[in-house]
């Protein structure tokens, strides 16, 4: 199985180490051609204006096949939602693959970066959460199904074939994220 890292901008080293210490292959997504013969593709937190502008100049954003799956990460949840609340440049949000709304930065400056448990909804004991200047769900639609919770807000959403989540979960050493990513969204199709 091959497993794209978008890697324009963000912690995409992160996420191609941990696939690959769960034994997938690789391959850096930085252009169009680099789509060819994927699997899955995760979009990587960082800086969700310039990934989004990235995507863009090097129309990657229009050449996603529908049926991919993605696993957007932080800012890669960004580029997922269908709507964008709060401070945004057009453009972001642009994939609009999945029904969420989703608010940048939502957590305030003092606690902009924290760790927390977070409840999965498939795997009883908690996960460790690295939240980084994290957005927040506020609102979803029927057919998002929300996969793990913080607080009461939903942290983690998969709808069809895409996956977003508000944490990174590549700066962890536990793969339970990625693996639901890949045993379920890729595997399982
Ligand atoms: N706050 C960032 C943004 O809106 C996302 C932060 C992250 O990916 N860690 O782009």
């Amino acid at each position: 199985m091959l497993v794209g890292v978008l890697s324009v901008q963000g912690s995409f080293m992160e996420h191609a180490q941990l696939l690959r210490e769960m034994g997938c292959r690789v391959r850096a997504v930085k252009a169009v051609e680099d789509l060819q013969g994927l699997s899955g593709l995760i979009i990587p937190g960082g800086e969700s204006t310039t990934i989004a502008s990235l995507l863009k100049r090097n129309k990657l954003a229009g050449a996603l096949p529908p049926q991919l799956p993605i696993f957007g990460t932080c800012a890669g949840m960004i580029m997922l939602a269908r709507r964008l609340l709060g401070r945004h440049k057009e453009g972001q949000g642009l994939l609009k693959r999945m029904d969420i709304e989703v608010e940048r930065n939502a957590y305030g400056r003092q606690r902009e970066s924290f760790e927390a448990d977070v409840e999965l909804s498939w795997d009883a004991r908690p996960f460790r959460a690295v939240f980084i200047r994290a957005p927040r769900i506020v609102k979803h639609g029927p057919d998002v199904k929300v996969l793990a919770w913080h607080k009461a807000t939903p942290v983690l959403a998969r709808q069809g074939s895409n996956l977003a989540c508000a944490f990174h979960p590549e700066l962890t050493e536990d793969d339970r994220v990625h693996r639901y990513f890949v045993e379920e969204l890729i595997c399982a199709d």
